[in-house]
Formats: C-alpha cells, structure tokens, sequence
C-alpha cells in the first residue's frame, strides 16, 4: 500500500518539475513564435514527454528534462528560432525510443525530420565506438547540410557537460576529451565564445579539478577588490564618453578559469601576479554605418586618458577575425601601473560575439562585407568533398586549417584573401585556382622571389608565374598547410600513380602471357606475397621498378595455369600487443599494483608514460599503444585528449590497488628570483629536508631570475605535494609547478 502512495508521489513530483521545465522554456521563448509555432512546440513536447515516459537520467530525474534544457539552450544561449526548439526537444526520440522518423515527418514535416535525422546519426556514431576523427567528419558533414543541426548538437553536449556530475570518472574523462578536441574548437569558429569558454572551463573541472577549484576560490576571493578596481578605472572615464553623445555600457568581466591557469601555466607567473585578470568592455549603441568612426572615437577618449601598450592593438573592425568576430582590442597601463584589456565594439558586435553564427545571420548583410561564414562554410565543404578517405589526416587538415588564426594577404589587383596562419606562398597559388596552384613555377611576394614554400605574412602581395608542362611532386606535400591544397596535390599525385600503375599493369599482362598463367589470380598471388592493400599499389611498384619482377617470379612455379609460391618455413615474427594472461618478467621489483579494466594489473605487462610520468595517487588511465605494449597515463597528461578522443577504444580504466614499495619519478619546474649563489643549496636543502632524492637538477638564470627544473624521486602525490607546498614557502621562489609535456 505504501508503495503505491510513494510512486504515486514520485510521479507527482517528475510532472510538476517537467511542466516548470517547459514553461520556463516557453518563457524564453516569448514573442517569437505565431501560432502554429506554439500548437507544434506544444505537440512536439508532448511527444517527447510520452516517448521518455519510462527513462530516467543517470541523476535519476526524468529523462525528458534533458530535451526540454536543450531547447531552452538553443533559444537563450544560441539565439535559435521555434523550428530549432521542435527539433532540440525531439532529438532523442528517435535514438532512443520507438518513435521513428517517418512519425516526425508526418506529424511536423520535412525540415524537422531532416534535422533530427542528422542529430541522429551523430548520436549513433558516437555509441558505436568508433574513432573520433570519423565522428567530426560526420559533424561536419551535417554542418553543411543544415548548420542548425550542428548548433542544437552544441546545446546537446553543452547540457550533457554541465550534468556530467553523475557519470562515472573514466567516462567523464572521455566525454571531456572529446568536448575540448571537437566542440570547443568548432564553438571558437562557429563565434559561439561563450560555449567555447564554458565547454573549457568544464573540461578544466574533470581533468584538473584541483587547480580548478584552487583558481575558482582565489577569484571568488579577490572579487570585491577587482570589482573596486574596475571602479577606480572607469570614474575618469565617464564624463568624457559621456561628451560623444551615444548610449553606452561599461562591463568588466573576469576571464575563463581556464585561460587564467593557462597563463599561469605559460607565463610562469602565479595568481596573484596576473593583473589582466578582467576584460573592461565598451558597448556603444550607434547605427551600422557610423559603428566603426564612434569605435576609434572612444579608443581615441580612453587613449587620451590611459597610455596604450601599441604592439596590443587589435583592429578586428576594420578587418573581422574569419569566424565573424568584430572588436577592437586594446591594453592600456591603468591605475597602479597594471595591464587592463578593454574591448571596443557595438551592440551588433557584441550581440554577434556572444551567439555566433545565430546572430551573424540576423545581421547578414549589413556593412556590405561578404558573409564570412559563407565563404567558410564553402571551405569546408571544399574539404568534405575533396576529402581523403583517411580520416586522421582529414581531421589534422581540418583543426589546422579551419579553426587556426588567418593572415590577410593580396593579390596583385589588390583584393584580399583570407588564409590560415602559417600559410606558404603555393597555399596561395592553390587558394586563387587549382590550374595555378599545379602548375605554379615562380612566386614573388612582394615583387621578390621567394621559395614555394615561404611563409605569408600579413599586408603580403603575392604574385605567381605558371608553366603548363609544371605540375606537382610528393615534395609539395611538405611546403603547404591548407586543406585544399594538401587535397589537391594528393588527388594530382593519386592521378599520377594511377597513370603509371597502367604501365605497370601493361607489363605484368605481357609477363604472364609468355609465362602462360591466368592474369587475375598471378595478381592476386603477388599482391598477397608483398602484402599490398590493392592491386593498384602493386601495378605501380612493378611501373616504378620498386619491386624486382624476375627474382620475385623465382619464388613461384607454375602449376594448370596458375601462379603458386614454393613453400618455405616462414618465420613468425609479428609483434603483438600484451593481451591477458601473457605472463612477462617485471623490470624492477616493487611493480605498483593496478586495477585495469576492472582486473587485476598482474595480467598485463604494462609501464609508465615518460610524457607525463604517473605518480601513486595520480588520476590514471591505461592505453594499449600499437607496438610499445600498454602505458599507463596520468588523466590530465597532454596527449590523454589526443589519444581519448581518436583512439577510444584502446583505452581502459586503471585505477591505483597499491605500490607502497614502490619509486616513481616526477619532475618539478621552479621559477624565482636569483637571489645569489645559494640558490641551488637552498632549494636542494629543502627537498633534502624532506626526506626526498633528487635524480637530476637543471638551472638557469637570467637577469634576476632563474628557472629549475628538478627531477624527483617520490613514493606518492602526497610527498609529491608536500615538496611541492615546501618549496613554494622558501621566500625567493615564486612558482613551483609540476611538469607537464
Ligand atoms: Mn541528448
């Protein structure tokens, strides 16, 4: 009886929190819809309310929150329209229930099936295991199609990460892998800033939650003195912005938790020296045409007031950055001699830096510049279409060329293009034509010769000089960096391959004609002898003469027409990787015991990374690598993203059982001043102190300052941290940091 009365309650409970969920995201909605938006939000709520019935979250609340969250995400985050939030509140229906597609095609119509179709296939490529470049192929892919699909998936993600609380840890370390390698770089380029930052500092939070929250206090603490700080900044300010005579707004914002530990990290510089720890933002409200006068009018006010540091200026009004932002950045020397940023720009501007793409769209047009996320957008698809089969080195085309800072360069007539940085001279020839760019002999920049493959800067004017009997090599493949060049060489050189496999082909079908066998199964013998993927590769090797024909044939007879290899004791000597149960001699005694996978470590030969050097308490994870056996990773090491998001399924659990007996090495870097000749005594005393050997010490000095780094031989993290503590007490260090490759 009691039992009824509870789930009674229960249910109660989920539908009062469902409905205050969904009015809150009518609410946000307010004023943008007509009716028939409202009659098809509503139908589309109720569908997925009754599709989710039975699922709940791994934070046991109804599953149906998590839609209705999205699509509250797409409206106030995003800036999307009704359309959007009917596809958000039903992307999980068809993954995960009975509701098919053809329902939401009958029910809400073509458009809305044909996005949450692609939020589909995303999601089933995302269980499936498979590679992570394969998957961000797929994003892209829908990218093109319909970008809202790409911007509800950010929601999506954007949600899951901000309720990753319940998951367990291995799983929160992938998801948060795979968020900075993909959705963070393609928030940056899409101009969704604050998803950028937002997806940053939650990564931050499950690979680093220390640091994270050791920064997130000391900003919470220096609050008050920043927000007075802002104040005494922005007083003399006033009147004089007050004399231009537009509305304006004046907002000081503390950076990312995560850009602050990365300049930490960087500079080598600790919290509390870090005094461009805000941004001072300057909204003017002015009409599209007179934006860009009334920008340089208030850095002209604040200039006569602050002195600028020059080399900080970054003038994004003139020329906007490829993603569409707009701004004009400055540093000037405020009060107390500290850096202040402060960021120039108008409400459109803003508007656009904060929602991206969304906003872009709704000022499309304006100014008469050409639609930057266009001709983006025509890149990618230029990359999708021109694509290699491969998808790692897709994926490195693409983070390379589309997410990277550009440089703004001319041709002769004088018009601009926009190519990534790091951009060659022959990266130029292939982005005006792909004729030029193959038969490109001579490029001057800057009326001087330079080689194909000099680096552009920005202002460069670059002319190129084309030869029709010119045409590509394997070695261009070095001095270009874009996507569509590299494309465009490989398919040139794949043409090239397949020009002369013919010959070789032409040469083998003579050969086994004299020989007397059958064409297609001599074939086949000889590409399974020299282990070729195809039959291609083999006809080039015979064409190129990489292969020799007559001493290979030596090795076959003849037998009714066919070619057969003469048996000979083959040597096995494949190398394989540890599996279970491989029973190999420990290097050293002492081997800390580890639970991998769920199971104990003595099954598996394994070792320590060398890049980030695990210590006993360490976050830890254990990756099979292809020939060198399984490594044991610390989770927040530089190559954990790289290795989670690509190569997820060679990745397992590991979890520290014991190693009490055993040593592990860690490295620390130690900046201070250089307060004389004691200084390595002093600091090699206080680790002595502890108890603790040293395995190697490097110094260096400069000007006042000096840089150790300094290996040590510690048991645990906790002597790890107490050297770490003891260190940074001596009174001429400043930053004790452990090393980080
Ligand atoms: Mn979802």
């Amino acid at each position: 009886m009691t039992e009824t009365v509870d789930i009674q309650k229960r249910e109660e409970e989920d539908k009062r929190l469902i409905i205050a969920a969904y009015r809150n995201l009518l609410r946000t909605l307010d004023g943008k819809m007509d009716d028939s938006d409202k009659k098809n939000i509503r139908k589309a709520y109720e569908l997925a309310v009754d599709a989710h019935k039975k699922q709940r979250r791994k934070s046991g609340e109804p599953y149906v929150l998590h839609p209705i969250e999205v699509a509250r995400i797409t409206v106030d985050e995003v800036g999307l329209g009704p359309t959007a939030v009917i596809c958000a509140l039903l992307h999980d229906v068809v993954e995960d229930t009975e509701v098919t597609l053809d329902d939401i095609r009958e029910k809400f119509g073509d458009k809305v099936a044909l996005i949450v179709d692609g939020l589909t296939k995303l999601d089933a490529s995302y269980n499936a295991d498979s590679p992570q470049a394969e998957n961000f192929k797929k994003v892209l892919t829908t990218l093109v199609e319909d970008v809202r699909v790409v911007l509800i998936k950010m929601s999506d993600r954007l949600h899951n990460m901000r309720t990753l609380g319940s998951m367990p840890r291995h799983k929160q370390l992938k998801i948060a892998a795979e968020t900075s390698y993909i959705y963070a770089p393609l928030a940056h380029r899409l101009g969704l800033y604050s998803f950028k930052t937002e997806f940053q500092d939650l990564c931050m939070k499950i690979t680093e939650p220390d640091t994270y929250y050791s920064v997130s206090k000391k900003l919470q603490e220096t609050k008050k003195s920043r927000e007075q700080y802002i104040e005494e900044f922005i007083a003399p300010l006033r009147s004089e912005l007050d004399e231009i005579g537009v509305p304006y707004r004046i907002l000081g914002r503390p950076k990312s938790i995560y850009s602050i530990w990365n300049k930490i990290k960087t500079k080598k510089v600790p919290f509390e020296e870090i005094y461009d720890l805000f941004a001072v933002r300057i909204i003017i409200d002015v009409p599209p045409k007179k934006e860009k006068s009334f920008c340089w009018m208030v850095y002209s006010t604040i200039t006569d007031i602050y002195r600028p540091i020059p080399e900080r200026l970054k003038d994004w009004v003139t020329t906007p950055k490829a993603n569409g932002y707009e701004s004009l950045h400055t540093t000037i020397i405020g009060p107390k001699g500290r850096y202040v940023e402060v960021q120039i720009r108008s409400e459109r501007m803003d508007e656009i830096s904060e929602k991206g793409f969304a906003a872009h769209w709704k000022y499309k047009g304006v100014n008469g510049q050409p639609d930057v996320f266009d001709t983006w957008l025509d890149s990618v698809r230029d990359i999708l279409e021109n694509g290699n089969e491969n998808a790692t080195e897709f994926i490195n085309d693409f983070k390379t060329n589309l997410f990277s800072e550009e440089v703004y360069v001319y041709t002769p007539n004088g018009d601009m293009k926009v190519l990534p940085k790091g951009a060659t001279a022959l990266d130029f020839a292939f982005s005006i034509h792909t004729d030029i760019g193959y038969h490109a002999t001579a490029i001057k920049v800057n009326k001087k010769l330079v080689p194909m493959g000099h680096t552009l800067e920005n202002g460069d004017q670059i002319s190129v000089t084309t030869n029709r009997s010119q045409k590509p090599s394997e070695s261009w493949l070095k001095m270009v960096v874009t996507g569509k060049a590299r494309s465009k060489i490989r398919s040139a050189m794949k043409e090239e391959r397949r020009r002369q496999g013919s010959f070789g082909k032409e040469l083998l079908q003579r050969k086994f004609n004299n020989m007397k066998v059958d064409f297609d199964s001599a074939v086949e013998a000889l590409v399974k002898f020299f282990n070729y993927p195809n039959h291609a590769d083999l006809y080039f090797a015979v064409a190129m003469e990489e292969i020799n024909l007559i001493s290979t044939l030596k090795k076959f007879k003849v037998e009714t027409g066919k070619l057969v290899q003469i048996v000979e004791e083959k040597k096995e000597e494949e190398r394989k990787v540890p599996v279970k149960g491989s029973r190999v001699l420990k290097r050293f005694s002492g081997t800390p015991k580890l639970l991998i996978g769920g199971e104990s470590s003595e099954q598996y030969e394994y070792s320590f990374a060398t890049c980030c050097k695990p210590v006993l308490g360490d976050d830890i994870f254990a990756y099979i690598t292809a020939t060198a056996g399984m490594k044991i990773h610390r989770a927040n090491c530089a190559n954990a993203e790289h290795l989670m998001a690509n190569y997820g399924y060679r990745i397992l659990k590991a979890e520290w059982v014991s190693g009490a007996n055993s040593e592990f090495t860690a490295e620390l870097i130690i900046t201070g001043v250089d307060d004389g000749p004691g200084v390595i005594q002093k600091l090699t005393r206080q680790i002595n102190d502890l108890d603790i050997n040293i395995r190697s010490f490097n110094i260096s000095g400069n000007e006042g300052y000096f840089e150790a780094k300094v290996g040590l031989f510690v048991t645990n993290t906790d002597q790890l941290t107490l050297a770490v503590k003891s260190l940074q007490n001596l009174d001429n260090v400043s930053t004790v940091i452990r090393e980080e490759v």
